[in-house]
């Protein structure tokens, strides 16, 4: 099997940026994010990644809020937003989507104007 690929530092943030709600499923989100490894990425070239956290080394997050765990919409670029969610009571996918035809292939600096 491969090594699995390390989580990007701008990634890491990311979802360490989102997951700021003082409730036990964000901590415990946010507790999983140094055992995370990015699992694949998104076939249109985007910058959305697939997420596969080691389940030995951490617990799972209550998965009664399993789905959409925490979303965001970027202060810039201003028409970019990002969902992060879970699957089991772990981190599954982040996905950044753009209202512009283009997708965003890079990961922006994690500063909100809103947040879901
Ligand atoms: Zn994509």
């Amino acid at each position: 099997m491969a090594e699995p690929a390390p989580l990007p530092p701008r990634v890491a943030a990311t979802l360490n940026a989102l997951l700021t709600a003082e409730d036990p499923v964000s901590g415990a989100l946010r507790a999983q994010v140094p055992y995370t490894h990015v699992g694949g990425g998104c076939g249109c070239g985007c910058a959305t990644v697939d997420l596969a956290v080691d389940r030995e080394a951490v617990p799972p997050a209550s998965t009664r809020g399993d789905g959409l765990a925490a979303d965001a919409w970027y202060a810039g670029p201003d028409d970019a937003g990002v969902m992060v969610f879970t699957e089991g009571g772990y981190l599954s996918l982040l996905e950044i989507y753009s209202v512009s035809s283009e997708p965003i292939t890079t990961w922006p600096e994690p500063r909100f104007s809103r947040r879901g």
